[in-house]
């Protein structure tokens, strides 16, 4: 087992040199990290297919691909970032200027979950580097084969003291959260988010939490509903429904209902064809634990299409269920697998209600051609994120932030997010000694007190 406490020690030592502040050294970093993901895409490849069996496209489309797109965005955007910005100096403090500078944290712990195991890790990586810190990864355990290919290609191009991956299971993790951290960034369920959190708080170490909950997807009675089946049908399908930002339930109008369910089994089809367990690009549930409490939960609502699974490949058909039970965990629990269960409603209102009335979602979606519900609906209900007539596309672009509310999480990162989310924002005000006004000193008097109230008006 690794001494956690003297790679923290040398990553502290290290940050204290100052070298990791400059831009050409966050620069070289991200120039770094990008090349080595470029020449390293088989070695990634190879151990997505070997945890989740996902296919070369999947694997680029939802994780390589995102990561160098993260990184450019970064590169281009860095210079900018890191300038300090000016703000209104008060006339009460004249003759005076007042800036920001963003300042790293230190040293930040990223912790990840294994549906995205590349992805989770190195996207708040770049944000990490880009901000100026030195970082330690603890990688999931239950993605054993990307977390060694993680750990091996960020040793290939960063010295230890000032990034790293440290593999191990629960107790590493909680070893690492126990340590004076300067910041904590955590993917994962609710439930270890609380953990987390509690663990932080003996240091009042800040923390940002990307967690997961069950995201809701109405369809309404305008949407298109071709168009609505096939998106919904990627968005929930993908990586076998392994996604935090899957859509979790359908709440469809109950006038087309049975037109909708015709449009996803279509699209299932069309996409993953007859037997989709035999797809060989269909990715496998990641542990057989998760296998068994996923098919406990086709027992739980009305299977009309798929329910059916290959316990030896952990693959699990996409599966529509119609009314599912409202006290089991299909509707309890996060799904987190390829099931779709839909409650019909007569009116929209119950559908807000029914949301409104749960912990707030990670991302919601809506299908709607009417402006007058999208708005009453995206603005109306507290949530992540989300899409209007798609779903998860939400989070591919770096110049858009991503993260939970309530349950869900708290803060944000992609792009300038991530640049903020790993810097302290320091505040500071720059006075003349040419001029000193007197009136806030000692002794008091009213003509000082009229001067103070006109001054402090603007
Ligand atoms: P998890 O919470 O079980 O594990 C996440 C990480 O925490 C792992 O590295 C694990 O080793 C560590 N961990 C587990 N138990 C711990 C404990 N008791 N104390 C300290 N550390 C512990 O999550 P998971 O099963 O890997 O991932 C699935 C969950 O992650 C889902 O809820 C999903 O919605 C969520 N998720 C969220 C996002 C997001 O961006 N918001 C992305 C992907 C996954």
């Amino acid at each position: 087992m690794e001494n956690i406490k003297e790679i923290i020690k040398n990553q502290k030592q290290f940050y204290q040199t100052g070298r990791t502040r400059s831009y050409e050294f966050r620069m070289q970093a991200l120039d770094r990290l990008e090349k080595v993901i470029i020449r390293q895409e088989d070695a990634i490849k190879k151990a997505l297919k070997k945890d989740l069996h996902k296919s070369s496209f999947e694997s680029y489309m939802t994780e390589i691909g995102m990561i160098c797109n993260e990184i450019t965005y970064a590169k281009q955007n860095l210079k900018k970032w890191m300038k300090p910005k000016k703000n209104r100096a008060p006339l009460a403090q004249f003759p005076s200027k007042c800036f920001q500078v963003y300042e790293p944290y230190g040293v930040v712990l990223i912790t990840a979950p294994w549906n995205f195991p590349f992805l989770l890790s190195l996207q708040p990586l770049v944000g990490a580097i880009a901000a100026g810190n030195c970082c330690i990864i603890k990688p999931s355990e239950y993605a054993p084969a990307s977390a060694n290919v993680l750990k091996k290609i960020l040793s290939m191009v960063f010295p230890q003291k000032y990034i790293c991956a440290i593999l191990g299971g629960k107790r590493t993790s909680q070893e690492l959260l126990d340590q004076p951290l300067d910041h904590i960034f955590f993917t994962g369920s609710v439930s270890v988010g609380k953990i987390v959190m509690e663990k932080a708080a003996a240091h009042l170490t800040p923390v940002t939490l990307e967690l997961g909950g069950k995201s809701p997807c109405i369809v309404e009675r305008s949407a298109d509903l071709k168009m609505a089946a096939k998106r919904i049908v990627f968005g929930k399908f993908l990586n076998a429904g392994q996604v935090c930002v899957a859509p979790d339930y359908l709440l469809a109008d109950e006038a087309f209902a049975k037109e909708l369910v015709m449009y996803l089994k279509y699209w299932i089809r069309s996409m993953y064809g007859e037997d989709p367990t035999a797809n060989k690009n269909y990715p496998a549930i990641v542990s057989p634990r998760h296998f068994k409490r996923l098919m406990n939960m086709t027992r739980q609502g009305k299977v009309v299409y798929g329910g059916y699974g290959d316990e030896r490949t952990r693959k699990i058909a996409p599966t529509i269920l119609l009314d599912p039970c409202m006290d089991a965990p299909i509707m309890q629990e996060e799904i987190f697998g390829p099931l779709l269960p839909i409650i019909t409603y007569q009116n929209l209102e119950e559908a807000k209600a029914l949301i409104a009335k749960r912990p707030k979602p990670l991302a919601l979606y809506l299908f709607s051609r009417d402006k007058k519900i999208q708005r009453e609906i995206m603005e109306g209900l507290s949530y992540g994120g989300g899409c209007v007539n798609d779903t998860i596309m939400h989070l591919s672009s770096s110049s858009m932030g991503f993260g939970g509310v309530g349950e869900s999480g708290m803060g944000s990162y992609h792009g300038k997010d991530s640049f903020e989310t790993f810097s302290h924002k320091k505040h500071i005000l720059k006075k003349s000694i040419k001029i000193d006004l007197p009136v806030r000193y000692q002794p008091y008097n009213s003509v000082k007190e009229k001067a103070l109230k006109f001054f402090m008006k603007f």
